[in-house]
């Protein structure tokens, strides 16, 4: 186990679809998602260079125990309503997990997860007004990044929630995604950073009422994205700890 490189060009990726997985157990939801954003997306993004596995909130350490992190090369995370749930040594792990190299690609709501707050040192506040539906134009703004390969120069996707500036993140690194909203609103919906070792990407679309994860733009994107936050020269865990001056 050791001595395999998970960033080697030939083994498939290592992939974890976390999802917090509450509303889709809820009836009003499961026509959209009848067995979770998580199972939806794990079918749309099988792909023979991609190991995908899923885990959920309700599963054993919150499906995400130090075993399963060590084994996931790119975590997806999709959450919503239950942010405060997440165990702060969770939080820990995860965190130190991208710091040693693994991507993270956070979706939609993650803008208010614990680690995303916990990763970019900010709220992840935003200006929200409704979630009657709105549509969304994506437009790509960096026509050059591998994420926005496949997608440009924009796409619509018809039934969003609408989100708005300002979004209290970090200046992003790189910045692939603005979006524009029939009610007005404009906001930052694709935006690249990196903690330590460890690749971050934040997709906006994604509201559990609407049907994002089937639209094959945004799941383009999201394959995209994955791929783009496979490690690069990961650390040797516990490096980062290791490599601490200290006096
Ligand atoms: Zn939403």
């Amino acid at each position: 186990m050791s001595n395999s490189s998970s960033s080697s060009s030939k083994a498939p990726l290592r992939v974890l679809i976390w999802n917090e997985f509450r509303q889709e157990r809820d009836a009003r939801y499961q026509t959209v998602y009848p067995q979770g954003i998580h199972a939806a997306l794990h079918g749309a993004l099988t792909s023979p260079d991609l190991l995908i596995g899923v885990s959920t909130l309700d599963d054993p350490e919150q499906g995400l125990s130090e075993q399963r992190l060590a084994e996931t090369d790119v975590l997806v995370w999709w959450g919503h309503i239950a942010h405060e749930e997440i165990a702060d040594d969770v939080v820990d792990r995860v965190q130190r997990r991208v710091l040693e190299g693994m991507g993270l690609v956070a979706l939609h709501s993650a803008h208010e997860a614990k680690i995303f707050a916990r990763l970019l040192g900010t709220s992840g506040a935003l200006l929200w007004r409704t979630n009657e539906p709105r549509a969304e134009t994506l437009w790509l703004v960096n026509p050059a990044h591998p994420i926005g390969a496949g997608v440009g120069p924009s796409f619509v996707l018809e039934e969003e929630e609408a989100f708005g500036e300002w979004f209290d993140i970090p200046e992003p690194d790189e910045l692939v995604f603005v979006s524009w909203f029939s009610s007005g609103e404009v906001f930052r919906s694709g935006c690249c950073f990196q903690r330590g070792r460890g690749r971050i990407f934040y997709f906006r679309p994604g509201h559990e009422t609407f049907r994002s994860y089937y639209d094959a733009n945004v799941l383009r994107v999201i394959g995209n994205a994955i791929r783009w936050a496979r490690p690069a020269l990961e650390a040797a865990a516990g490096a980062a700890e290791d490599q601490r001056w200290r006096p």
